[in-house]
């Protein structure tokens, strides 16, 4: 006797589609992951394009992905609704370099008309201009922060691999005050060999410019792949070198989600100190944060290894419904924690420019 094979009827899983999330991602009104994590906050890159080339950041030899493969601002103005949808109301644009991307205007009147609470931008401050910032004010950016990893002519130059200086950011920091962004942050990498006898100045920066001056421990995020152990400064470094000339003040942790160890001047000078221990003291328990890719593929940590594809579905014209639900299932993926140090790490196959910052 012989017997008929039963019919599959499921078809294999696209890999690049997250499986569907439980209801419970989405409950009061707010996406959670896997791990009671609430995300509410996007991190949206528009470019992968750079003026610079930071020895931390971007090999000499990066290869930019294809200009067909980026998404338009509709898409990202797309992915933005989707996240708004999910109870998402902070976002952050970044890349790459975001003033490079010739629709920024366009896309942050788009956001500002979407209503979110926050809406931020990083930048390294080299093109940003008063009228530019004044611009982007009007539709509705809030924050700016800035990149500036040495104090000193020659070593901006060293570390950007341009001709950059220290008086770009500061002209980008005047603008930003001048059209009433606030507060102004300033990012350094700090990194020992290179920049770690600066600590330091870059409080007295702070004082200075009174601006938030935020000190980052290198992470094994640059696309050459270089990252060492030895030279990440820790968290405990930076600090004791700071007090060795100024006394901080611990500022109150009022936001659960702050990824800066916050300090202020003992003697109530100007200017504030945040300490980012991404990799001594990770504070992936608290991590807030979705990642989009300028290419559209969701990254639910800046370490996934798993990413998700969400430009076929914006390509396919998926309604607004169709892209919250991709982003609640791709995030319902998201890992607890980095795992830097632990044995087997790897990190992952994009650089922090490929990824967004
Ligand atoms: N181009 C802009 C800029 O430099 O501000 C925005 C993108 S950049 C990738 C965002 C932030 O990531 C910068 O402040 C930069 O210093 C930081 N960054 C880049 N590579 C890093 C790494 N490997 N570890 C820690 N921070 C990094
Ligand atoms: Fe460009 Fe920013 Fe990376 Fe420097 S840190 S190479 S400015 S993307």
């Amino acid at each position: 006797m012989t017997h008929a094979l039963p019919i599959l009827n499921h078809q294999p899983r696209d890999p690049r589609v997250p499986p569907p999330a439980p209801a419970e991602a989405r409950r009061a009104g707010r996406l959670h992951d896997a791990h009671g994590r609430v995300i509410r906050d996007l991190r949206l890159s528009v470019t992968d394009r750079c003026n610079y080339r930071c020895v931390y950041c971007m090999d000499p030899d990066h290869r930019y992905m294809p200009k067909r493969d980026l998404l338009t601002v509709d898409e990202y103005l797309a992915v933005a609704r989707g996240a708004r949808d999910l109870g998402i109301d902070k976002i952050r644009i970044t890349g790459g370099e975001p003033t490079l991307y010739p629709d920024l205007d366009v896309l942050l009147e788009g956001l500002g008309a979407l209503g979110f609470e926050d809406v931020a931008l990083t930048s390294n401050g080299s093109l940003i201009d008063e009228a530019m910032a004044r611009r982007w004010s009007e539709r509705g950016l809030r924050r700016l922060t800035l990149s500036l990893d040495s104090v000193r002519d020659e070593r901006v130059n060293e570390i950007t691999r341009t001709n950059a200086t220290p008086a770009g950011v500061i002209r980008a920091i005047t603008a930003a005050r001048a059209a009433g962004l606030d507060p102004i942050k300033v990012n350094a990498v700090v990194m020992r060999g290179r920049n770690d006898d600066e600590i330091a100045d870059f409080a007295d920066f702070a004082r200075t410019h009174a601006i938030d001056m935020r000190l980052i421990e290198w992470m094994p995020l640059d696309s050459g792949r270089t990252w060492d152990r030895e030279v990440v400064v820790t968290a405990t470094e930076m600090l004791a070198a700071i007090e060795r000339r100024h006394a901080l003040v611990p500022v109150d942790r009022t936001d659960p989600h702050a990824t800066a160890l916050n300090f202020a001047f003992a003697d109530g000078a100007p200017g504030r100190i945040g300490i980012i221990a991404s990799v001594t003291r990770a504070f992936c328990g608290a991590c807030s944060r979705l990642r989009v890719t300028a290419d559209g593929k969701v990254r639910p940590c800046l370490f996934s290894h798993e990413e998700w594809d969400l430009k076929p579905l914006l390509r396919r014209s998926g309604t607004e419904p169709d892209v919250a639900a991709f982003i609640a299932d791709a995030m319902w993926t998201k890992q607890a924690g980095h795992g830097i140090g632990a044995d087997g790490f790897e990190p992952p196959e994009r650089g922090m420019s490929a990824i967004g910052g």
